[in-house]
């Protein structure tokens, strides 16, 4: 029999990020990954495209699946010669169950590993700002469960015990039972003042952390409605909070930013969204796909001896244009000869991809200050200039080129498509102010979320919902579509945009 290999792995609280690397080598690695419901969905992006998916995870309302049935599955798995992750939210080991998993993979002979990951009371030092152990502070910490299990053989934590064991407390699992726990620890003699804190969402833009004291933190916690996942750390170092927190103080921090763009494109506008503390949400509302006609693209690339410029006026046609050079067996080398000009630093950094340089890059997508950076180059009288863009463009550029007595073939690269998103859902999270900002990085961005939610209810979106456009030409779409515009990049890129929004939330 081939038996395969099972790694237990730990993958960190709240963000995709504190996964470590040894982690991220083995689910490249997985033929099946089982995961938990506290492992952050984008982790999954590390699997291979083929790799099998199972969600096995138990909340607290509802057990979805028995750890003997897990164990099963991930045992039968392996010996059907697969490689099996066990993905886990925090370290494996700490109240995660992984030790009862690898128990029982020993007993049936299957090689595993173990990779640990970041634990919640550990992370709680760096993103709530309270440590677990301080010089001068505190010097020993312990970690709990609170969960009181229903069936009366669990063990019982000895809470009057621990009232004294430690400088700090972390209590996982606590949430419902802070009440008694609070009780217990200051009957047994833990001053009532002692510092105290719940963390919700730890290490995830969802981040909340309420402090107190420890005779009023389980109240605070009702009356703020605090759900799980959330620890509670009882000690003096919560009060180092003031000082150390730097997470909660990020400009953008919670921000939830609807990422509308193309899936493709997205990833670098969430990320550095996400840099800034907010939680990009990734719905696209388009999709850029090549033209329906290559032939007039083909046979513009079979003469481009002729042109004597190339203006890209976006990412996406630097992409049509490379690929479709690609599939007719030519490379950069085809461009010997012709300038290019690329409207945005975005566009200029792409055709840099290909090792191509530009030769003009007008900052802003305006017609007039286009032709005239190329004409500041040489007249362009007389020259012949290829325009491959989008099907739906605005067509004044190659009018504005005309003008100045240029030969112009303008000539679609690829095609914007509306893309289907569930409107129902998106009008209820706009509705209930669950999305802070909305993201529209291009004219149909504009038109097609605005198309797909429907003109009749645009007018129950939350007023707290900021729209926010990558330059004027978007604005213009936005407000004639019903979209109230308030955020304007002054520099249309994406850094362009996030600055743009971090000015409006600095007010
Ligand atoms: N193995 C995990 C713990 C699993 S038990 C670890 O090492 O962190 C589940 C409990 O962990 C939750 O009830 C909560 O107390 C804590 N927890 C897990 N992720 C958390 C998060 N992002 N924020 C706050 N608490 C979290």
């Amino acid at each position: 029999m081939n038996k395969s290999k099972v790694y237990i792995i730990g993958a960190g609280p709240g963000s995709p990020d504190m996964l470590t690397l040894r982690a991220a080598r083995c689910l490249a690695r997985a033929d099946i990954i089982l995961y938990d419901r506290l492992v952050d969905r984008r982790i999954l992006g590390l699997a291979r495209p083929d790799a099998e998916l199972i969600f096995v995870g138990k909340s607290p309302v509802q057990h979805s699946m028995r750890q003997e049935d897990i164990n099963t599955l991930l045992i039968e798995h392996a010996m059907g010669g697969k490689c099996v992750a066990r993905l886990k939210g925090g370290d494996p080991l700490v109240f995660g169950r992984g030790g009862e998993e690898a128990a029982a993979l020993r007993k049936a002979k299957i090689p595993f590993e173990i990779v640990p990951g970041i634990t919640t009371a550990c992370a709680l030092g760096a993103y709530a700002g309270i440590p677990l152990t301080h010089r001068g502070l505190a010097v020993s910490a312990v970690l709990a469960t609170g969960h009181e299990a229903p069936d009366k053989d669990e063990e019982q934590v000895d809470w009057a015990a621990l009232a004294r064991a430690a400088d700090t407390l972390a209590i996982y699992m606590g949430v419902r039972h802070l009440e008694h726990i609070a009780e217990c620890l200051i009957s047994a003699g833990l001053a009532s003042d002692t510092p105290a804190a719940i963390v919700q969402n730890c290490a995830s833009p969802l981040q909340r952390t309420l402090t107190g004291t420890l005779g009023e933190i389980a109240r605070i916690a009702r009356e703020n409605r605090v759900e799980p996942p959330a620890l509670t750390v009882i000690g003096p170092t919560v009060t180092l909070r003031e000082t150390l927190n730097w997470f909660e103080r990020l400009p953008l921090f919670g921000k939830r930013v609807l990422i509308t763009r193309d899936t493709r494109q997205a990833a670098s506008l969430s990320e550095q969204f996400a840099e800034l503390g907010a939680l990009p949400i990734e719905i696209p509302v388009l999709r850029i796909v090549p033209a329906d006609d290559t032939a007039p693209l083909d046979r513009a690339i079979a003469d481009l001896d002729r042109y004597d410029w190339v203006v890209f006026t976006s990412v996406n046609g630097v992409e049509a244009f490379m690929g479709r050079l690609r599939e007719n067996g030519l490379d950069a080398r085809a461009l010997g000869r012709t300038r290019l000009c690329a409207i945005g630093p975005a566009t200029a950094e792409r055709l840099a991809k290909y090792f191509l340089r530009t030769n003009c890059v007008p900052a802003r997508y305006v017609s007039a200050e286009i032709a005239d950076a190329m004409q500041k180059i040489e007249p362009l009288r007389g020259k012949n200039i290829l325009l491959p863009r989008a099907d739906i463009a605005p067509l004044d550029l190659a009018d504005r080129l005309r003008a100045l007595g240029a030969e112009v073939a303008n000539i679609a690269a690829y095609r914007t498509l509306a893309e289907r998103f569930d409107a129902q859902d998106m009008l209820a999270q706009l509705r209930e102010g669950a999305i802070d900002v909305v993201t529209l990085m291009s004219s149909s961005a504009a038109r097609f979320f605005a198309e797909g939610l429907g003109a009749e209810h645009l007018k129950k979106i939350a007023r707290s919902v900021a729209f926010a456009a990558i330059g004027p030409i978007t604005a213009q779409t936005a407000r004639e579509v019903g979209l109230p515009v308030d955020i304007e990049a002054t520099e249309h890129t994406g850094a362009g945009l996030v600055r743009a929004v971090v000015k409006h939330y600095r007010k």
